[in-house]
């Protein structure tokens, strides 16, 4: 590589976009006497609920945490069974078993990378209660076939929409309708607390239940006594992490229209000529979390040495996610290798490629080119 290439500061997958602005708010929180949950929880969650359409909008300390609560108070646990795609975050199946619940993997659609809902209906059994949908790179799963499914056969819809913040399906925002749906606000996703999540839910007495699950099952009465009827965790959000997503929040849909820009230009500067599978040029309903090609299959066994090929040239390149039924875990409960192969073979060849908001047009090219050298570099 030249000389000149070399000298460009490294270029990370990705990297969150706080403003001035919000670092004084950040500390105005430090300096105001009270930094756990409190009025900058409140007006957050206000915020978000007015984006979604008045429905009620809980925070949590994770997604993780938000998703476990959500099983909890659809009152889910053991014998039961839980529906969801080998493709994600494994927090999606932690959750499940967190609560001591089954997780049953159906396989991913080639196109869309998402559950394939054609393959539910044949992996419904007595026991099954519920779905756990996930927008992969923040590509929204079908939500009209996915409710109308989850209504035939009487099933509560979790929404995994951890990388979906600003998506949209047939043009409402996802989280504005459905069943319960889970936002992550880590320090990677679209809209970020640094460390953070919520639910979105469908009344009152929902939002009360989460609140109780979220601190210790405490319900305070007005006269300032308490009671606990039943077992709540820890979940709650600090007023610091809220703070930062009320600043991300006034700023998350000039982030997300940045990277559908840069994820055009990708598909604009993309050579065609080297084998990739580009995702779905969806420019209108996915928030590009994620810019994701998926490698020759001929070089997949090698992606170690193209991501070391990538970094070489001063550029970050990350794996979400392998397959996660062939995680020990997973394979303990009796998955296998060969269940699920088109989850396998994406999870084999995926990439994520740098896509964030500060990025510019120019750090596009840089890694069309990267990409090239690193193939080149390969096929030696
Ligand atoms: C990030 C993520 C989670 C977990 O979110 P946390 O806030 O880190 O707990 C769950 N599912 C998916 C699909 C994710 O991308």
């Amino acid at each position: 590589m030249t000389n000149s290439m070399e000298k460009l500061p490294f270029l990370p997958f990705t990297r969150p976009s706080i403003d001035e602005q919000t670092i004084a708010e950040v500390a105005d929180v430090l300096r105001s006497g009270w930094i756990t949950s409190g009025p900058r929880c409140q007006a957050l969650e206000a915020a978000l609920s007015e984006r979604f359409q008045g429905r009620p909008v809980r925070l949590a300390s994770s997604a993780t945490a938000a998703l476990e609560l959500a099983l909890r108070l659809c009152g889910i646990g053991p014998g039961d069974e839980v529906i969801t795609t080998p493709l994600s975050w494994v927090a999606t199946a932690n959750v499940i078993l967190a609560v001591g619940a089954t997780p049953v993997f159906v396989d991913v659609d080639a196109a869309t990378r998402n559950i394939d809902l054609a393959r539910i209906e044949a992996a419904l059994t007595p026991r099954t209660r519920a779905l756990i949908p996930v927008d992969l790179a923040g590509l929204p799963v079908d939500r009209d076939r996915l409710n109308a499914l989850a209504a035939r056969h009487s099933l509560r819809v979790i929404e995994d929409a951890a990388q979906a913040f600003g998506a949209h399906w047939a043009g409402r925002e996802i989280g504005s309708f459905g069943d319960l749906v889970s936002f992550s606000f880590h320090a990677n996703k679209n809209l970020t607390t640094a460390e953070g999540g919520c639910l979105v839910l469908n009344n009152a007495q929902e939002a009360r239940a989460f609140e109780k699950l979220r601190l210790q099952g405490v319900e305070r009465f007005p006269d300032g006594s308490m009671d606990v009827e039943q077992w709540g965790g820890k979940a709650n959000l600090t007023d610091l992490a809220a703070a930062i997503g009320l600043g991300q929040l006034r700023q998350v849909d000039a982030f997300n229209a940045r990277r559908r820009a840069l994820a055009q230009r990708y598909f604009e500067r993309w050579d065609t000529s080297l084998g990739f599978e580009l995702p779905p040029a969806d420019f209108v309903q996915s928030n590009w979390h994620m810019m994701q090609p998926l490698l020759p299959r001929a070089l997949a066994p090698r992606r170690g040495e193209f991501i070391e090929a990538m970094k070489a040239q001063g550029i970050g390149v990350g794996v979400h996610y392998p397959a996660m039924h062939l995680f020990t875990l997973l394979r303990r409960l009796g998955w296998r290798q060969g269940q699920f192969p088109v989850a396998e073979d994406i999870g084999a060849r995926t990439l994520t490629l740098p896509l964030f908001p500060a990025m510019a047009d120019t750090d596009v090219d840089r890694v069309c080119a990267a990409i090239a050298s690193a193939v080149r570099t390969l096929q030696g």
